[in-house]
């Protein structure tokens, strides 16, 4: 807006303004969503830290039509762009479970686009159609024991035995692995072959020789189930393979960078979640005769966590924007990804130092700073 001799221009600190990428329908799914997670899913986030979520939440979600947001309707999907994923990926925040939307996650945004984009028509209908319904449960199988930064160096193997391949390996870290009814898992076919010798498999859970070893313990995010699995002797036609034989380093390549943006989406909203919270706390707790953010050191973590959550913000939803608009920006992606984990540490951080508890950095400062004089 210009400044005009008539007109005094004051900040709009309160006002609600989406972002460009974000239509009026973006929005009312965003109210949709939150709604659903603040009152189905929120009041059950202690007690699924202790017992992990139920199948249903699925259920509930694809009855809901949120599992397929961004996927084609022929095959149940809602038929919206990428952003209506960003937008899932920010509200679910709202159930105050990390390891609740991490599981809804690795099934839409991980498991499900590779067989999107690279599956056979019958690939689709077994598996894409009932999992966007919730009726089926995803899982995506890269990391290994010993491989996994590095993930050409995965040593589970496919051997093709006549029309079949026989499956052997174990692979660790498996979001939904005890859950899960298929695995896209991420195979190596010809040792020799380097990238060229990966290939993707839809192997079904229920198999013969897939073995779900162990339910692994994690520091947190206790509501998802992370398993250790096995896969001995494990015999599947060739109709499992997932997009083209020797291709499947470079497919799940792909995989990842929508799956790191969706990622950065929620660390965002999470961040920000631990900010308001924070806030309210810092409105209502007093201490020498004030509200506790009404101290300047206090006041300026706010303003730092603000920006620094912003800034995060900015950069997800602009190279969201450039992928949806056919770029495949890798580098900002993980730019993206760094800053919006990096700031949800921070974040998380300060905000449990805000809400003090057991001896408090502030104190400590003030009083070595006032053994200055100061
Ligand atoms: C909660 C959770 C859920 C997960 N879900 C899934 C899932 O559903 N499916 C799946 O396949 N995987 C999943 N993972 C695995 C995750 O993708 C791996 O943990 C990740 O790829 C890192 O592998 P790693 O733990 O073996 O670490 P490593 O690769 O062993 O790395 C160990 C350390 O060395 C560093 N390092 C490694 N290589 C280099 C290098 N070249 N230069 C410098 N430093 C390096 C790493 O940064 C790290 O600090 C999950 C992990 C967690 C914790």
């Amino acid at each position: 807006m210009a400044a005009t001799a008539e007109s005094v221009l004051k900040p709009d600190f309160g006002a609600a303004r989406k972002h460009f990428i974000f239509t009026d329908e973006h929005e009312q799914l965003r109210e949709s969503i939150r709604n659903f997670a603040t009152k189905e899913l929120a009041p059950h986030a202690e007690e699924w830290e202790e017992t992990t979520f139920p199948d249903s939440v699925f259920t509930r979600m694809g009855e809901l039509g949120f599992l397929g947001l961004d996927k084609p309707e022929a095959y149940g999907g809602q038929g919206g762009d990428y952003y209506s994923a960003l937008v899932l990926a920010e509200e679910i925040t709202n159930a105050n479970s990390g390891g609740l939307a991490m599981g809804v996650a690795v099934h839409t945004d991980m498991a499900m686009p590779p067989i999107l984009a690279f599956g056979s028509e019958e690939q689709k209908q077994e598996w894409v159609v009932p999992a966007i319904k919730g009726e089926k449960i995803l899982c995506l199988g890269i990391t290994e024991p010993d491989a996994g930064s590095d993930v050409s160096g995965i040593k589970t193997r496919a051997v093709k035995d006549g029309d079949d391949y026989i499956i052997n390996g174990s692979k660790t870290y498996i979001t939904n692995g005890h859950r899960a009814d298929v695995i896209v898992l991420v195979t190596k076919t010809d040792v020799d072959a380097g990238y060229d010798g990966f290939t993707l498999f839809l192997v079904p859970m229920d198999a013969p020789g897939v073995i779900r070893e162990k339910k692994l313990e994690k520091l947190g995010m206790h509501a998802s189930d992370t398993a250790l699995l096995a896969f001995q002797d494990v015999r599947v036609p060739a109709s499992a393979v997932l997009g083209q034989v020797g291709k499947g380093f470079y497919h799940i390549m792909w995989e990842l960078q929508g799956e790191r943006l969706i990622g950065a989406a929620g660390m965002v909203a999470g961040s920000q979640k631990c900010f308001e919270r924070t806030l309210q706390y810092a409105h209502e707790r007093k201490a020498f005769g004030r509200e506790i953010g009404k101290f300047q050191v206090i006041r300026h973590k706010f303003a730092e966590m603000a920006t620094k959550i912003e800034g995060a913000r900015q950069m997800t939803y602009m190279t969201a924007w450039r992928f949806a608009n056919g770029e495949y920006p890798v580098r900002e992606i993980s730019m993206a990804k760094l800053v919006a984990s990096r700031v949800l540490c921070e974040v998380a951080d300060e905000c449990i130092q805000i809400h003090g508890g057991a001896g408090t950095d502030e104190i400590m400062l003030d009083v070595i700073g006032r053994s200055y004089g100061l």
